[in-house]
């Protein structure tokens, strides 16, 4: 089957009330499937997509939410770990707490989410997982020194549990975005202290000189999670608009 039509599968989405998250659901859910999100705080989503409360830093709720999603919808066929926190600052800038506090949410989220999916995503014919990387996982940025390990460990991690998981037909994907505009990136703007010109600067950076829509990077990661994409594992598809690819000279 080379097609993203999703008629008759289901997906899981965690962190989908917000931003990437909640554009994938959507498209997951106008391509056929049947969707649930799993997140801090559903209360927003609208139907068809079904709300599950669960904080990924917590093993019991994930694995409740896990179930109760699969149960509702007969069975869970692409697992989209996307929720997700950010963190600013150099190693010298945060405790140890916090390191522990990000790893918690980014990376073992991750594992855990898909840890409690496994027994599911097995009994599929069009087991996907899909992860959201990040530009940092390949591309040095300033002040991100705790977010890039978080998110350079969920790369590495694609890549074992593609290895792992490639012989019960699960495929293990990663999507590496840019900078999104998505109400996380909005907060960071708003902090600044010309919201305008940082958005610009942001823009700039990525040789296309705009940011990435959130609907763009849903479009990626339904292509990885549907049957077109039936060969492709262990690999991280890039929708940076170039950032990483692409060393374009001023002028
Ligand atoms: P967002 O803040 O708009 O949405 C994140 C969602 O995750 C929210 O609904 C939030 O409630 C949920 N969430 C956070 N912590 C959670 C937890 N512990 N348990 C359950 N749910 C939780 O963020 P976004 O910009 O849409 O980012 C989504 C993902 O994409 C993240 O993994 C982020 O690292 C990644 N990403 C974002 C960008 C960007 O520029 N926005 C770039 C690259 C990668």
């Amino acid at each position: 089957m080379t097609t993203t039509d999703l008629e008759g599968l289901t997906a899981l989405v965690t962190g989908g009330a917000s931003g990437i998250g909640l554009a994938v659901a959507s498209l997951l859910a106008e391509r056929g499937a049947r969707v649930a999100v799993l997140d801090l705080d559903p209360a927003s989503l609208k139907e068809p997509l079904r709300g599950f409360t669960a904080d990924v830093s917590d093993d019991t709720s994930v694995r409740a939410a896990v179930d109760a999603a699969a149960a509702v919808l007969g069975g869970i066929d692409i697992l989209v770990n996307n929720a997700g926190i950010g963190a600013i600052g150099s190693i010298e800038d945060n405790p140890d707490e916090q390191w522990h506090r990000v790893l918690d949410v980014n990376l073992l989220g991750v594992v855990r989410a898909t840890r409690a999916a496994l027994p599911y995503l097995r009994r599929s014919a069009h087991a996907s997982v899909v992860n959201l990387g990040s530009i940092v996982t390949t591309t040095g940025l300033p002040q991100r020194a705790l977010y890039s390990a978080s998110k350079g460990a969920v790369l590495s991690l694609t890549l074992a549990m593609a290895a792992d998981h490639v012989r019960e037909g699960i495929r293990v994907n990663c999507v590496n975005p840019g900078t999104v505009d998505t109400p996380w990136v909005g907060r960071l703007l708003e902090a600044a202290p010309d919201p305008a010109a940082e958005r610009a600067a942001l823009s700039a950076r990525q040789p296309i000189g705009r940011l990435i829509t959130a609907e763009e990077v849903a479009a990626a990661i339904v292509y990885l999670a549907s049957p077109a994409a039936a060969s492709v594992t262990g690999t991280a598809l890039a929708v940076d608009g170039g950032m990483a690819g692409l060393r374009l000279r001023s002028g």
